[in-house]
């Protein structure tokens, strides 16, 4: 039997294994929720000339110094438009947000300064302004040339957005990466149709799925896999095939039926796991040759409802975000407050308890136990926002403090 190991050692062998997917170029639009591969240099100026900030007349500061002044209009420029009339000295163009500043503009009035007058031929300029007021540099916001963002970048709205900004068409990411996910069991029903003795629905599936996509991956789902050897073994290869990871649930155990086990460790460099961890002691992960020579990732978990979901978050998720290139593959995590306390008796392994966690009035993290903390009982763990890690020993008394991971707060 495998020896008992930590989470920590677990979790390095893990990332030590899940190799960042080759790169390849997407188009910009495609880049969110990725990383970027490679260094983007900036290839224009934004804005790529110097335009106005706000709908109103532009002029030379100067000419408005004894303001309130009345000038000229002698022309007007839209964005999207432009005017090759040169401004003089003592002359306003009506100009637009966005439009570029003709020749000899240093600033421009905002129009709530302005009182047009003789239907748009003159306007009285009511402030005086300074030189460089509303006027937006060519290169302002990005200079052509410089270096955007370095390799390990993620892509996130605002990102891809400047990436539009300055026409990078295509960029080179780290992929999205594809998960297979698979549940076996004999016992699995999914097909809505009446338990028979012995059935229990399959669930862990759409958690998984779900779990998969949250991390920022594509999940293809393979169904339920029975108890059967042969036809494992064959989904697992065509998995291999078609995917870069590849996620399982249940059939890691000590069981005579436990045919994850048995496949995997004829057909893949595996390592079984005992972990000091509750829930999810049992744990396996490896790689699987695909028939083009790409080592993939297998993440087997066990399959309680509750022990899966916890290894995907200390294992699997990390794993899967460490081959989607992100420097910070794991949640965050906070020192909060068990408010009361979180019990617990010696055992030698650490325990994951599920728990509620949410921002006290004195801006610290506060947890309390959602309830149910069986292997089993996914649903009092479905409400858990945060997994709190409680070290060996009686637990954490009321107030005391509490290592937490945060899976989303409110
Ligand atoms: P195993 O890891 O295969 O020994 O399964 C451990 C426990 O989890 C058993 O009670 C199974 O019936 C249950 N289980 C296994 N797979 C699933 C699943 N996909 N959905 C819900 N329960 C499951
Ligand atoms: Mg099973």
């Amino acid at each position: 039997m495998a020896p008992v190991i930590d989470i920590t050692e677990a979790r390095s062998y893990v990332l030590a294994r899940c190799a960042v997917l080759a790169p390849r170029d997407v188009p910009c639009r495609a880049a969110t929720g990725m990383v970027l591969a490679a260094p983007v240099h900036a290839e224009e100026d934004v804005p790529p000339f110097a335009n106005s900030a706000v709908d109103g007349y532009a002029v030379v500061a100067a000419s408005v110094a004894q303001a309130p002044v009345e000038l000229p209009v002698v022309g007007e420029v839209a964005a999207g438009g432009h005017t090759d009339r040169v401004l003089r000295h003592g002359e306003a163009i009506r100009i637009m947000t966005g439009a570029p500043v003709p020749a000899g503009v240093d600033a421009v009035v905002m129009v709530e300064d302005t009182e047009r007058l003789e239907g748009g031929r003159r306007v009285r300029i009511m402030r005086s302004i300074d030189a460089g007021v509303a006027v937006r540099a060519a290169g302002d916001d990005v200079h052509a040339g410089t270096l955007l963002y370095p390799a390990g970048t993620l892509v996130t709205p605002a990102v891809a957005a400047v990436l539009a900004s300055v026409n990078a068409h295509t960029v080179s990411v780290v992929p999205r990466v594809r998960v297979a996910v698979l549940s076996t069991g004999d016992e699995l029903v999914d097909d809505g149709s009446p338990l028979q003795p012995g059935q229990i629905r399959e669930s862990n599936r759409t958690m998984l799925v779900g779990l998969v996509e949250g991390a920022g991956c594509e999940a293809v789902d393979y169904g339920i896999v029975r108890d059967d050897e042969a036809s494992l073994e064959a989904v697992l290869r065509s998995a291999a095939a078609e995917c870069d990871a590849i996620v399982t649930s249940g059939g890691v155990s000590m069981g005579d039926y436990d045919v994850v086990k048995a496949v995997l460790s004829q057909i893949a460099d595996m390592s079984w796991m005992q972990i000091s961890i509750k829930p999810a002691k049992p744990f396996a992960f490896g790689l699987l040759a695909a028939s083009d020579g790409r080592q993939v990732p297998v993440f087997g978990l066990p399959g309680n409802p509750v022990s899966s979901l916890v290894s995907f978050e200390l294992l699997a998720r990390p794993g899967l975000r460490t081959m989607a290139g992100l420097r910070q593959p794991g949640r965050p995590t906070v020192e909060a407050v068990a408010d009361d306390g979180l019990a617990r008796r010696p055992d030698g392994k650490v325990h994951f308890m599920r728990v509620f966690a949410e921002f006290g009035p004195d801006g610290r993290v506060h947890v309390r136990s959602v309830g149910a903390q069986g292997s089993h009982q996914l649903a009092a763990t479905s409400l858990a926002n945060a997994i709190a890690e409680v070290p060996d020993g009686d637990g954490v008394a009321p107030g005391g403090s509490v290592h937490t991971l945060l899976l989303w707060v409110a």
